[in-house]
């Protein structure tokens, strides 16, 4: 029998503890509420740098092996993320299973929050995909261990403008690296996905006089770019033909696959979206074999875990700002080590939160 197929075998006949060791996760909760019609599972994937924080996802998955899947390999993202950011939190995420729109109610959120709270602070939830700051209050009501609140409850409110400062200072660090300082001016930037970060990552380039492009499926997302920031608008079957610098991701994850990396002209692929490398190990390598310096997106868009850190100490806007600024010598560290180890960007980013992780494992050990 190929090893392959032994793993495969042995995975099948320990489906839920089996899939914890391949990452080595702490802790899994599988939650039930017949009455609300609760489905939801809980992933701590470590705590060594301190309590594991991560969103919450409401989503139809097919079943539960996808959703099991899914909340593993986000609460890892987590634990890489927040390490490499400097934070003292570890990695977790939670998914409710089920359609929002037909299952979600206030009820069904309160039973969630009890069993956040019933795990003592070790997981801290936020919003993700189809919760709402509204939701995240209703969750409040019955536990503290929360974040990602609205600014007049106390909390950060909006983290898209920390995030965007972020994926811009990231950038500039990049530009550093291909052409020797960090100035944008005159460098032609595609940004695909002009929401929250998009536009005030646009803003930032402007500024700066980088010469921008923008796509969005939404068309009022880009007149208004186009209106307010002088930005000129691309087609998105146009878009990866274009002469440019620098590519910005800013919609959805998977952007960058064999398709676009075989298209794409740039030097730079730096960006907020989560995810961007369709497959991690072969498009890595694919940009480093075509020479495009990828900036890995869980360091770049770290400005809206790091704003909602501060959140948890009595938040202040420019501490969170300054935080995000340490992106630039992340970013710049990370690239030295790639080069100096001949490993791709986002091994390297993964070997700094894995360094981390482990040089305070140790002084937790003493202690
Ligand atoms: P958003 O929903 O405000 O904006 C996304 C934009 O992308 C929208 O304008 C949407 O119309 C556009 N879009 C969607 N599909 C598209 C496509 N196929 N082509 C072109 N445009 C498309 O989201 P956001 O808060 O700006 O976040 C952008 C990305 O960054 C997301 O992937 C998100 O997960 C990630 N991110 C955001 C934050 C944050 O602080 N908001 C933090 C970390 C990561």
């Amino acid at each position: 029998m190929e090893v392959q197929d032994i793993k495969e075998t042995k995975l099948a006949q320990n489906p839920v503890i089996g899939q914890m060791l391949i990452n080595n996760h702490e802790q899994v909760v599988f939650c039930n509420d017949n009455a609300t019609g609760l489905k939801a599972i809980i992933a701590i994937h470590n705590t060594v740098l301190g309590p594991s924080l991560g969103g919450t996802r409401m989503w139809n998955y097919n079943n539960e092996m996808e959703a099991l899947n899914d909340v593993l390999r986000l609460s890892r993202g987590m634990t890489f993320k927040s390490s490499v950011a400097g934070l003292n939190l570890g990695g977790g995420k939670a998914v409710i299973i089920g359609d929002a729109k037909k299952l979600k109610s206030e009820a069904l959120l309160r039973r969630f929050g009890k069993f956040i709270d019933s795990l003592g602070g070790k997981y801290i939830t936020a919003e993700d995909v189809a919760m709402s700051s509204r939701d995240m209050e209703i969750i409040h009501m019955e536990t503290d261990h929360v974040s990602g609140l609205p600014e007049n409850m106390g909390g950060s409110g909006d983290p898209s403008p920390v995030t965007a400062y972020g994926v811009y200072v990231s950038m500039k660090a990049s530009a550093k690296e291909i052409w020797g300082n960090d100035s944008l001016s005159g460098k032609k930037v595609l940004v695909q996905g002009i929401g929250h970060v998009g536009e005030s990552l646009v803003e930032h380039l402007t500024k700066e006089g980088a010469k921008v492009f923008v796509n969005d499926i939404s068309d009022e997302r880009v007149k208004a770019a186009v209106t307010k920031y002088k930005a000129e608008t691309v087609a998105a079957d146009k878009m990866f033909d274009l002469d440019i610098d620098i590519y910005a991701p800013c919609a959805l994850g998977a952007s960058v696959n064999d398709d676009t990396l075989g298209k794409l002209k740039c030097k730079i692929i730096c960006g907020a979206a989560n995810n961007q490398l369709a497959d991690e190990k072969k498009h890595g390598d694919m940009a480093k074999q075509k020479g495009i310096l990828y900036a890995p997106d869980f360091v770049v868009n770290a400005g809206g875990i790091i704003n909602v850190y501060y959140e948890l100490e009595g938040y202040v806007r420019e501490r969170a700002m300054a935080h995000a600024e340490k992106i630039y010598d992340t970013t710049w560290n990370l690239f030295q080590m790639a080069k100096a180890e001949n490993i791709t960007t986002n091994q390297a980013a993964i070997r700094l939160a894995e360094k981390r992780i482990e040089s305070i494992a140790k002084i937790n050990a003493v202690l």
